[in-house]
């Protein structure tokens, strides 16, 4: 069941608050600070939907003996397993040093939260709730615990922020959205399997792909042999580096000729299909005196629709002279056709004569470890927090959409969930806000990105 965590300073009806919701007096409630409880814990139906009550007034008793310390140690745990935490002021006696120090606290730790101004009885009450903005956690709910006033609304707005049951039906399915549907599903793989990491290769015909396979290879010591459960004529090639084994997939994919049926172009797509699906990081080779095609920018839509972590591999760096200039506007070229590929990295090198060629197996490792990353939830929604005050999510038909948190939800490639009102109508341009300013605060270039929206009702 989902967790709703009832926090605060002592005395603030947290208990009243318990008993409202789970209907029962499964609590003991005196006003008077540091009164025994005997309960902590009950179910709550919200909406139709069953969840998990945590009193952390319970919890206090046994806490260490500064008001900080009991507030601390009673929430501690309760607020890190929490769907969403309850943090109640008292909006009679207003907004303490005590409700500041645990409202900063309760921020930093990235638990959706909806605050709740209580005691807030009649139009007077619900004037002063309104300072509880201060505290920087959103609009206040003022309620009275006491006298049954908006705990209606209260269940209802617990049951907006809860976490959604299942997934709402994805509208677009372009091929892209199909596969980030699979991803979501389990019917790809996420969790990193055991073993030596995977690189494939691709290009298009004659960039230098099997030149650069070879100066690996030559450079490297070689594993080679034919291994069961592989095609008849692949052949598996593992690499080693300072870190370890390197397993390059598909390396028979990258000497197959073109069918009569095939032109050149369209065997170099198809070819690096086959090999995407089996790598972890891509190196797209270009042949650099050439620049960009557009086969490129199709492969490297491949690359990212596939959620594949990619390197761009510039060859025949002995043969460029305007070296600046060129990377620059390959780059430009990419990042501009691509969104989703920014700050991909970029190495240049010749594969003839190896020059350059020591750097590329550290940008694929960092590139892969950037990859499987996972960004801490807590500074995930500072973040957030900061992002969205900063340009707040437009207005649609005249109402402002409300986002209310974030979570990666998987690595590999970096996924993360957007939780709020009405996301179906956030505006591309809003996402690639997010996405970009997430790239830069949890560095994260080159890979790509996945942002779902969910409804969190
Ligand atoms: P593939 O089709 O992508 O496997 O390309 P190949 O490895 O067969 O290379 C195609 C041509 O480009 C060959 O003539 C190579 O000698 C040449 N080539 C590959 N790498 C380089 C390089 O770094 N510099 C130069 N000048 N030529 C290269």
């Amino acid at each position: 069941l989902p967790v709703v965590v009832i926090a605060g300073r002592p005395n603030v009806g947290k208990s009243t608050i318990f008993n409202r919701l789970v209907g029962r007096r499964q609590a003991l409630v005196a006003d008077t600070p540091g009164v025994t409880r005997d309960r902590k814990e009950g179910q709550a139906t919200v909406r139709g939907r069953a969840i998990r009550i945590i009193d952390t007034a319970g919890l206090e008793e046994a806490a260490p003996d500064t008001l900080y310390g009991r507030m601390r140690a009673s929430s501690e745990s309760a607020v890190a397993n929490a769907d969403l935490v309850l943090f109640c002021i008292d909006a009679r006696s207003g907004i303490t040093p005590a409700d500041e120090h645990f409202a900063n606290w309760l921020r930093r730790q990235g638990r959706p939260v909806l605050l709740i101004a209580n005691k807030a009885e009649g139009r007077q009450g619900a004037a002063a709730a309104m300072e509880a903005y201060s505290l920087g956690l959103g609009a206040p709910l003022a309620i009275s615990a006491e006298h049954g006033e908006g705990v209606a609304d209260l269940m209802s707005e617990i049951a907006d922020r809860l976490p959604p049951t299942d997934l709402p039906p994805v509208q677009k399915q372009s091929r892209r959205d199909r596969r980030i549907q699979q991803e979501e599903s389990g019917e790809v793989e996420d969790v990193r399997p055991p073993g030596p990491l995977r690189l494939a290769i691709v290009g298009r015909p004659n960039a230098g792909k099997s030149t650069l396979l070879n100066r690996l290879l030559g450079e490297e010591r070689m594993i080679t042999g034919p291994e069961p459960g592989l095609t008849r004529d692949s052949i598996a090639v593992t690499l080693n580096d300072d870190e370890g084994p390197i397993q390059l997939v598909d390396t028979a994919g990258l000497r197959r000729k073109a069918r009569i049926d095939e032109t050149l172009e369209k065997m170099s797509v198809s070819a690096s299909i086959e090999a995407l699906k089996m790598a972890e990081v891509v190196i797209l080779v270009l042949d650099a005196t050439l620049g960009v095609h557009e086969q490129d920018l199709q492969i490297a839509r491949l690359i990212e629709r596939e959620g594949r972590c990619c390197v761009l591999a510039l060859n025949k760096w002995d043969a460029v002279e305007d070296r600046a200039e060129t990377r620059q506007a390959i780059k430009d070229r990419i990042e501009m056709s691509l969104a989703q590929m920014r700050g991909i990295p970029v190495v240049s090198f010749s594969a003839l004569t190896g020059a350059g060629i020591n750097k590329l197996l550290p940008t694929v490792r960092r590139a892969h470890e950037i990859w499987n990353r996972r960004v801490p939830t807590g500074a995930l929604n500072r973040w957030f927090e900061m992002m969205v005050s900063r340009h707040p999510p437009p207005l649609v038909d005249g109402r402002r959409l409300k986002l209310r948190y974030i979570t990666q939800a998987k690595a590999r490639p970096p996924t993360f969930i957007l939780f709020g009102t009405r996301t179906d109508q956030l505006p591309d341009d809003y996402q690639r806000y997010l996405v970009n300013g997430m790239r830069e605060e949890f560095d994260l270039p080159g890979t790509p990105i996945r942002l779902l929206l969910r409804a969190s009702s």
